[in-house]
């Protein structure tokens, strides 16, 4: 009986184990150079950023906590520095995951002061699921309101903040001498978005948000979107056209006289089926675009 229980026990812990390593287990690490001192790193979750350069390393968003020692493996393999600065767009954990782990390994951490207090606290989301508060060791010291600037390597690093975007707590990275924008989960690049709004996020914010990027930017801007591959203005005007035309054509159906069951019905992403492939399908993008405008 009692070596029954130590094998299953044994079993259970070897199933654990394996679940938790296959989570990320499989997932790589790749580093793309978008300009002579600046990285775009993609794994599983958000892109990351990293600014190399005399000062030391600068980093933007940090994955999954699973992730952290492939992330410094590849941080490793483009600067001689482990990370300094840590800067997160959001505080959602697919951005956030590894906060614990690099400030452990020395990094001070820079957000927006609603990314602190999301981190600090447990969120509530409707029907009572919750994320948990975070370690202390993982909430932003340094934090800021509208905007601040970071004067690092040669570099003018302007935050902006995105009022009620895609959370409440949103920020661009832009990297001004070298025409980078960071634009965090702002941008999903030829995907609907996730706009967060249990998290104070607004489709009304987010274009705002969208349209602020396009004034930033030129034809030669390195646009690094929170998921999906390294984008170009061109990249970011199809997106801004695209929530437009959503947001009208939802707006419309509500006009209508339309109920959710109707809009749903009414086929409001023709052309835009593509867009719908990823995290946000047809259904969600309509779902939260008449949620939001109905009310
Ligand atoms: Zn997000």
């Amino acid at each position: 009986m009692k070596n029954t229980l130590l094998i299953l026990l044994l079993a259970i812990t070897i199933a654990t184990n394996l679940m938790s390593q296959n989570d990320f287990s499989d997932v790589t690490i790749t580093t793309e150079q978008v300009t002579d001192n600046i990285y775009m790193l993609q794994g599983a979750g958000g892109n990351i950023a990293i600014l190399t350069g005399e000062d030391g390393t600068l980093m933007v968003d940090d994955q999954f906590a699973p992730l952290s020692e492939k992330i410094m493996a590849a941080i490793k393999d483009i600067s001689d520095n482990s990370v300094h600065y840590l800067l997160n767009t959001h505080w959602h954990g697919d951005h956030t995951g590894g906060n614990e782990n690099f400030a452990n390994a020395g990094a001070t951490i820079i957000a927006h002061d609603n990314v602190r207090k999301r981190l600090s606290t447990e969120n509530v989301r409707p029907f009572g699921r919750t994320t948990p508060a975070s370690p202390e060791a993982a909430w932003p010291q340094l934090t800021f309101n509208d905007e601040m600037h970071i004067h690092y390597n040669n570099e003018n690093i302007h935050l902006i903040h995105n009022h009620n975007a895609h959370t409440d707590g949103d920020a661009f990275v832009y990297f001004s001498d070298s025409n980078v924008l960071h634009m965090g989960d702002c941008f999903f690049k030829d995907r609907f978005p996730f706009i967060d709004r249990d998290m104070g996020g607004s489709p009304d914010g987010y274009i705002k948000a969208v349209s602020q990027a396009i004034l930033i930017t030129d034809t030669d801007t390195k646009i690094i979107p929170g998921h999906g591959a390294l984008a170009s203005k061109e990249d970011l005007l199809n997106y801004y056209n695209m929530l437009i035309t959503m947001r009208d054509r939802v707006k419309k159906s509500i006009n209508d006289g339309q109920s959710m069951e109707e809009a749903l019905a009414a086929n409001l992403t023709e052309g835009y089926e593509s867009w719908g492939t990823g995290f946000i399908n047809d259904e969600a993008i309509v779902k939260v675009l008449y949620g939001a405008y109905k009310e």
